[in-house]
């Protein structure tokens, strides 16, 4: 960390996607190739890489019951429902809890609203927590994770 408390969050790790920090666990976690590509990290998109990176991390290390909900969801044919529930529900821990973390690090609203399927409850408090007045319709579906 520096001195002015800002921190670096995406880190180059060759022969890898470049690594994510967690602000949750404090550690250097596992970046995605495929995310990469998506938002390029070296561009105005890192801020996105690291919450989508985040948001699947958080996904498999930090909730208990993702896997089983899994094999639920799978049986009842609904597991891209259930894996954008989830998601939405992380999205909102992050800006909840990570707030200061994310304005540190300059990750703003525009990191968020690129990311797909955000729902309702998440434009919200996007909203809220960035004190904007965004219509809650009409998100961008740019890729699925
Ligand atoms: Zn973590």
């Amino acid at each position: 960390m520096d001195s002015a408390g800002a921190q670096e969050i995406v880190r180059d790790a060759p022969p890898g996607p470049p690594e994510i920090y967690c602000p949750f666990c404090r550690k250097w976690v596992h970046g995605s190739q495929y995310l990469s590509g998506v938002f390029p990290p070296g561009g105005p998109d890192r801020g996105s890489y690291w919450i989508a990176g985040i948001i699947t991390h958080y996904r498999h290390e930090h909730i208990h019951y993702y896997n089983r909900g899994v094999g639920y969801a799978a049986r009842f044919h609904s597991y891209d429902k259930f894996k954008v529930l989830v998601n939405n529900r992380i999205k909102r821990r992050i800006l909840r809890q990570q707030f200061k973390f994310l304005k540190a690090n300059n990750i703003n609203k525009d990191h968020f609203i690129k990311l797909s399927n955000n729902d309702r409850e998440t434009m919200i408090l996007i909203n809220s927590k960035f004190k904007l007045n965004l219509k809650i319709k009409g998100q961008s579906r740019l890729f699925e994770f």
